[in-house]
């Protein structure tokens, strides 16, 4: 495993060994086990991973958020360092990537963005889609792979790659769960013991929602989920929304298998968000 600091040096040694198939995991470290399946699964396919790691500032519209971001770098290298094969990291500061001052793009995503992470964290997406359009532009990946736990983060990342014409296949991968059901993130770090505990009820709230679609509509359960959650206040729900899985938009009638839904609540600071094929 090799470590770079700066994307001249990464790309002066990629030039050298001319890789046909990179594979890019993009994170921002504090990596778990869903980080690790993404790294995995891109050594099964390419001759050289890329794993970046960088808190990219202009996603979060909390600078407390930004702030209080889980950071373990050693522990990372460390997890990396165990699995086999060819793997770079790339973990630049942002002076690497952005110039002064640190701003994101401006894209358009129309509706893929205006409801649910983007419609609850400003102009999260416009930052999430200029790293990730920086991240492609300097290390030239033929793959990435990203994450459903981040389910409309995979959709916006599939629009701007369209949009603009980036030659990269992207590839999205599974959610990885604790043992309890509840998904893996780096967000779970800062959770305290008590919140921790309870926390597995998120996914066990779209599971049991889930079963109610046979004989409940749509509304009717997003009526559930809300009056479920008024009555465990330990938890402030910031949304529940079963969506058409492609556009994304609230959908009144279930059709096939076509639907996910989709959560996002508060445990104490720590925000979480899950989703589920429904
Ligand atoms: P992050 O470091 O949170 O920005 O995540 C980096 C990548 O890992 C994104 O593509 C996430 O969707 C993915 N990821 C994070 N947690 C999980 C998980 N539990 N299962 C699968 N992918 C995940």
């Amino acid at each position: 495993m090799r470590v770079f600091y700066q994307k001249s040096e990464l790309n002066a040694s990629k030039n050298k060994i001319l890789a046909k198939s990179i594979g890019l995991v993009p994170t921002m470290g504090a990596l778990h086990k869903g980080h690790i399946m993404l790294v995995k699964r891109a050594l099964e396919d390419n001759e050289l991973v890329l794993v970046s790691i960088f808190i990219n500032p202009t996603q979060f519209d909390n600078p407390e958020d930004l702030k209080n971001y889980p950071k373990n770098f050693e522990s990372d290298l460390q997890k990396l360092k165990k699995l086999k094969g060819n793997i770079w990291v790339y973990a630049p500061k942002a002076s690497d990537l952005y110039s002064e001052p640190i701003t994101a793009k401006l894209f358009y995503f129309g509706s893929l963005e205006s409801t649910m992470e983007g419609a609850n964290r400003k102009d999260h997406f416009q930052g999430v889609a200029t790293i990730v359009q920086k991240l492609f532009e300097v290390l030239e990946p033929t793959s990435a792979y990203f994450g459903e736990k981040d389910f409309q983060q995979l959709k916006i990342v599939i629009a701007l790659v369209n949009q603009e014409k980036i030659p990269v296949k992207i590839i999205p991968c599974p959610i990885i769960r604790h043992s309890d059901g509840l998904a893996m993130s780096s967000r779970n770090k800062l959770l305290n013991p008590k919140h921790r505990a309870m926390a597995p009820i998120i996914y066990e709230t779209l599971q049991k929602a889930s079963a109610l679609k046979e004989k409940h509509s749509p509304v009717q359960i997003e009526s559930w989920v809300i009056d479920f959650f008024e009555l465990h206040p330990e938890f402030e729900l910031e949304y529940f929304t079963i969506a058409d899985a492609e556009s994304l938009q609230k959908t009144s009638i279930l059709n096939g298998t076509k639907n996910r839904a989709f959560i996002a609540v508060k445990l104490g600071h720590v925000r979480l968000i899950d989703n589920v094929k429904f």
